[in-house]
Order: C-alpha cells, then sequence, then structure tokens
C-alpha cells in the first residue's frame, strides 16, 4: 500500500521519539535528516522527516516546515502530523503556532488540534493546563528552560499569543466519553471558526480515542502520544495493511562500538556499566584543546580491540570535569570541539570496519551522522522506552549499511549499550 502518513518534527529525537510509536503501532517508518532530496523509499508507511526547526526564528520554521510538507505531499502522504515536545517547548513568538497555522493553510484545511500528552512520560493536559508530573508546566524546572522557558501552564492562552486564528479547547469530560464525543466537538468547534484546539488527555485510552475520533483530519499536531491512536485509525479506514512486520530490519554484521559524548547521569552511569566488560577510551578535552589528534589515538586503540568485541569511545566526564572544560574553553567551544573529534572517531571507525554503532547524546548523534552522510533512519525494534534500533539510510554507495543506536544522553537503563547490540538487526 501507498505511504499514508508525513510527519513533520522539530528537533531529531522528537522524531526517533514519534517514529518509534509509529512502528510499535505497526506502521513502517523511516527517519529523513533533513528534507530529502531524492524519491520517498518503498514499502514504507510512515516518512518522518526531522528537522532542527524548534528554536531557530519564526519565518525560517515555518519556510522549512513548509517544505518538508510539500515533499511529503509528493511522496504521496495523504495524513500529515506536525510533531512536538510533550512540554509544547516554544516562546511566545512560536514556534507551534505559526508552524501549524501554515501547515493548514497549505492543506486547505481550517481545523486542527494541539495535543501535547504523553502520559507515559507524566505529561497530562487538564483543562487546557499541561502538567509535567504532579507539576504544572510553569511550576517545573521547564520554567527554566535555557532556549525555550515555560512559563504559562495554559496552553489555550499560550498558544493564543502565538496565533492568527482562535485557538479553543476540547476538555476532559468531552474526551473522556469517547471517539464519538471528541469528533462531535470538534465538528462544533470548527464550525464557531476556531482553528486550533488544544485537547485534555490523561490517560493512554484517551489518546488513542482522539485517534480513533479524528484520523481523518489532514493534519493533527502534537506530542508523539497523540499519535498512538492513529494507526488503528488508518487501519480501520483501509489505508494501511493489518499485521505488518513493522520492525523487521536486514541484518547487518561487523564490529561494534559505542560512542559516548552525553555527559548526564543516565549515560555515565551505561559508561560504568560497560566498563565492567568492555575497554574503553577516554577521550581528554584537554589534550583536544591542546591541538593533540586525540582521534587517531583512540582510533590506533582500537584496532586491536575490535575483532575482540564491542569497544567503547567516550568523552563523557562528571560535572565538576565538564564545568572545568567548560570555564577554560568556554561552554559552545568546548561542546563542537568533542563533537567534532567524536565525529572523526565514528567515521574512523566505520573504516576500520565497524557495522554496528552505539552513539549516545543527542547533539553527538547528530554529529555524527553528519560524519556519516546519513540521510535517514529505517526504524527497528525498540531498545529502551524511545530509543529504537535503526538501519542507516545512506544514499550514496560510498556509506556501507550500518545498523544504529543513537540514545538522548538521560534516556536508557544501565545496561544499555550492551542491550543495544542485542536488539540491533
Ligand atoms: P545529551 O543528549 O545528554 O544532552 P549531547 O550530545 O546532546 O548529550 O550534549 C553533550 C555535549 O557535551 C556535547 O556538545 C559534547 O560534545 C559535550 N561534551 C562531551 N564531553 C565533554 C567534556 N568532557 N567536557 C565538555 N563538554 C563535553
Amino acid at each position: 500500500m501507498a505511504l499514508v502518513l508525513g510527519c513533520i518534527a522539530d528537533d531529531f529525537t522528537g522524531a526517533t521519539d514519534l517514529a518509534n510509536t509509529l512502528v510499535q503501532e505497526g506502521m513502517r517508518t523511516v527517519q529523513a535528516i533533513g528534507i530529502p532530496d531524492g524519491p520517498a523509499p518503498e514499502d514504507v508507511d510512515a516518512i518522518v522527516v526531522a528537522l532542527k526547526s524548534r528554536t531557530i526564528p519564526v519565518a525560517e520554521a515555518v519556510a522549512q516546515s513548509r517544505a518538508a510538507l510539500a515533499w511529503l505531499k509528493q511522496a504521496g502522504a495523504s495524513r500529515f502530523f506536525f510533531k512536538y515536545c510533550s512540554t509544547f517547548d516554544s516562546t511566545e513568538k512560536g514556534n507551534i503556532g505559526p508552524v501549524a497555522e501554515a501547515l493548514l493553510e497549505d492543506l486547505g484545511d481550517s481545523f486542527t488540534i494541539a495535543c501535547p500528552a504523553f502520559p507515559e512520560n507524566g505529561r497530562t493536559v487538564y483543562h487546557g493546563h499541561l502538567f509535567v508530573g504532579q507539576q504544572l508546566l510553569s511550576d517545573s524546572p521547564m520554567r527554566h528552560h535555557p532556549l525555550t522557558p515555560m512559563t504559562d501552564g495554559n496552553l489555550v492562552r499560550f498558544l493564543r499569543r502565538q496565533t492568527k486564528g482562535e485557538v479553543g479547547l476540547v476538555p476532559f469530560r468531552t474526551v473522556d466519553h469517547g471517539a464519538g464525543a471528541i469528533q462531535a466537538e470538534c465538528e462544533d468547534l470548527r464550525r464557531r471558526g476556531v482553528r486550533i484546539a488544544i485537547v485534555d488527555a490523561l490517560t493512554e485510552w484517551h489518546l488513542r480515542c482522539i485517534g480513533e475520533a479524528l484520523g481523518d483530519l489532514p493534519l493533527i499536531t502534537g506530542g508523539s502520544g497523540v499519535a498512538l491512536g492513529l494507526p488503528d485509525a488508518y487501519r480501520d479506514a483501509g489505508l494501511l495493511d493489518a499485521g505488518l512486520l513493522a520492525d523487521d530490519l536486514p541484518t547487518i554484521a561487523g564490529a561494534e562500538a559505542v560512542i559516548a559524548g552525553s555527559c548526564s547521569p543516565a549515560t555515565l552511569g551505561q559508561i560504568e556499566d560497560f566498563a565492567q566488560s568492555g575497554p574503553v577510551f577516554q577521550v581528554d578535552p584537554f589534550k583536544l584543546a591542546e591541538g593533540h589528534d586525540v582521534a587517531a589515538d583512540a582510533l590506533k586503540w582500537s584496532e586491536e580491540r575490535l575483532a575482540q568485541g564491542p569497544v567503547l569511545i567516550a568523552a563523557s566526564a562528571a560535572p565538576d570535569q565538564v564545568a572545568a572544560v567548560q570555564k577554560r574553553l568556554g561552554r559552545d567551544k568546548a561542546g563542537a570541539m568533542v563533537e567534532q573529534a567524536l565525529a572523526v572517531v565514528a567515521r574512523g571507525l566505520v573504516d576500520r570496519g565497524v557495522r554496528r554503532l552505539v552513539v549516545a547524546g543527542g547533539e553527538t548523534s547528530g554529529a555524527v551522522v553528519a560524519a556519516l552522510g546519513i540521510k535517514g533512519l529505517r526504524i527497528g525494534p525498540q531498545i529502551d522506552p524511545g530509543v529504537p534500533a535503526t538501519v542507516a539510510i545512506s544514499g550514496t554507495d560510498a556509506v556501507p549499511d550500518l545498523a544504529l543506536a543513537l540514545k538522548s544522553g538521560n534516556f536508557g537503563k544501565p545496561e544499555f549499550f550492551r542491550a543495544a547490540f542485542k536488539v540491533m538487526p
């Protein structure tokens, strides 16, 4: 069957999170890194285009999202999803509202919903107010976010500041009555001229009801949670085959390695766990800053070890050490320097026969994927919540087939690095 769902995500790990949900619900899914320049891959039910548009200027976010939509339309998608963070990360200027309105306009429609709820991760929406665990969004640590401080938990009021059109609410009492009630309320809101409705949701059942009710809307916007019910709706509508092996990936053999650039507590714990049974090379940022070719040292070190089993090359360090590096070099310079070194290591490892690679850290993953010339990822089975095993799509013969697991810093259980290789194809 043809491509059904075209998704636009405002960041890389958010795109993976959504793709992971769609695969688990039975859609064969590819994540494209940026807007593809070639034809759509075959045998795919959903494509998630990962942009980096969360905090860029509004006009640029709108332009990139429109271009992604145009590509997805010509690829054959008939339903569209705009994915943002479950904490509604944005500023008073945008980019959620302006992008949603632009996409609606390009699709020739006048109504959509906005639902960031993700109950499994503690994000719920009640009477239009977003809660993070038991705290209102504006009382949660998100109020101190460096780029998108969220100081208003009332999403109806907050989204109104970003949009030209009217913002409404599908309240809890309606959602709790199930799909029929949600559908009727949305039709009523549309008639009354509402352009975007915040939809309350406290449970996974609510999210599935929203999917069932609104699966035929051209555009849905929200976190990955509200995508949960969509594949069922598409199957009911005859758009999607039942019983697809959505997470089936080709087997990829070769040497195994882990690259860690995240300094989050979860990653530090995973490195400690790995070190009990496998070799670890520690990248020293001070040596890097002195111009020493630490990447070459790491690659030389790996050569004798790769045949025996997975190796780990890490820049990750405890907060006091990171602070010392940042004090000396500045935060951005230190980050970019380490990312660059790890990207060179990734390229060198692949040249030395590594075909199965785990990367820890969101920015680090971005740098590695760029260095390897990877254009997309075919999404496979889940390793840990939010982190699937994937196979890279390069778009050129110069890059060999690779099995990849890209983990945002704080995700995964302590034994993640060892577990990943067991789940990877
Ligand atoms: P996370 O997903 O945990 O946020 P990222 O990879 O996105 O991880 O960000 C971690 C940042 O820290 C990267 O820019 C990386 O280059 C940088 N970094 C890694 N190790 C060190 C270190 N020892 N000192 C300073 N910065 C570091």
